[in-house]
């Protein structure tokens, strides 16, 4: 090697130019055999490692989210939630503004039918765009955020998710207000409110919150955070899963006999899933107010190209939340 080889070898390390590092002298040849102007060679080395860094950074900015693996919006099939439009989903996941502003995007449905797939299909979808991304469960992000609380840093911790623009929380309804002190939870939905996105998935609608939160004031508060600018997709359709089982028979030689049609929890479930909720998959739509004891609509998307459409939908939903406390 020359000397000026491996002097640009060590440059490059301190540099952390691993690309140039790679590339330079292949491209050094292709410039002296093609007579390249010195910019045109300076120009190609750096592109590449451009190019290389952003493909890196992607895959960081992938492996940080914790996103299912596997979940995209290319393997979901929306012919099975007529109510989900994919038009919808795909300008969702080009960020279209609604990130920017601090939007939030609800998912709601029983158990099974696509809730976490979708979501981290959007997920993946602002990745690609260079949007961060955490998707946690979360039943983890509450633990976490009582740790946080014990050892006096909920703030800190807090503020340390400000670096994704779009955090996950997976099965709200799975928390329980008694089996963890849920009022961090709150404090992350108002520390975030207007400012960074949240996505929810939840079996339940809003009248079934009453049970994460510690009171209904601060259901009501958390509810009418979350839904100010939002978008809300319900997915009230049989479990994907059950389909594609009794698509394969399988239902009929495994499950039968444990699947009763007339049973709310199993009709809606198959074995595997926790905490089935059939019952839940009530139509959405209209929120108590937490300026007063009468439902008021629902503040549908602002940043959503169907606003109209779910204003319309959600507007012959019946009243799920009234109380007349006041945030
Ligand atoms: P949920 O979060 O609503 O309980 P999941 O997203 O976990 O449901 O879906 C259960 C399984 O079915 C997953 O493996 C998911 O990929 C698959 N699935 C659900 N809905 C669809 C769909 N519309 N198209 C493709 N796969 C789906
Ligand atoms: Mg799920």
């Amino acid at each position: 090697m020359s000397t000026v080889a491996a002097r640009l070898q060590f440059v490059l390390n301190e540099l952390r130019l691993p690309t140039v590092k790679r590339l330079w002298a292949t491209l050094a040849d292709q410039s002296n055999k093609e007579g390249w102007m010195a910019e045109r060679f300076l120009a190609a080395v750096m592109e590449h490692e451009l190019a290389e860094r952003d493909t890196r950074r992607l895959e960081r900015h992938r492996i940080e989210s914790q996103l299912l693996p596997g979940k995209l919006l290319s393997n979901f099939d929306f012919t099975a939630v007529p109510t989900v439009s994919k038009a919808h989903v795909t300008a969702l996941t080009e960020g279209d503004g609604w990130i920017e502003q601090g939007a939030n995007l609800l998912l709601f449905g029983p158990p099974g039918v696509g809730k976490s797939h979708l979501v981290c299909a959007i997920g993946n979808g602002l990745i690609d765009r260079g949007y961060r991304v955490y998707f946690t469960r979360t039943s983890d992000l509450v633990q976490r955020l009582q740790v946080a609380r014990r050892e006096m840093r909920l703030s800190a911790e807090i503020a340390r998710l400000d670096r994704f623009d779009l955090l996950i929380l997976d099965d709200l309804s799975y928390v329980r207000r008694d089996q963890a002190e849920t009022s961090v939870l709150f404090e992350l939905i108002t520390e975030r409110y207007e400012r960074k996105s949240l996505a929810l998935t939840a079996n339940q609608p809003f009248s079934g919150w009453d049970q994460v939160f510690p009171d209904a004031a601060m259901t009501l508060a958390a509810v009418d955070r979350l839904v100010h600018h939002s978008t809300i997709f319900e997915l009230n359709v049989e479990s994907y899963r059950r389909r594609v089982a009794a698509r394969s028979g399988l239902l009929k030689t495994k499950f039968v006999g444990i699947l009763d049609p007339n049973d709310p929890v199993t009709s809606t479930s198959v074995p595997g899933d926790r905490n089935d909720v059939g019952e839940d998959a009530t139509p959405l739509g209209n929120v108590g107010g937490a300026r007063g004891d009468t439902a008021v609509p629902l503040r549908s998307t602002e940043a959503s190209p169907r606003k109209k459409e779910q204003t319309k939908a959600t507007s012959k939903a019946k009243p799920l939340l009234h109380s007349n406390a006041t945030n």
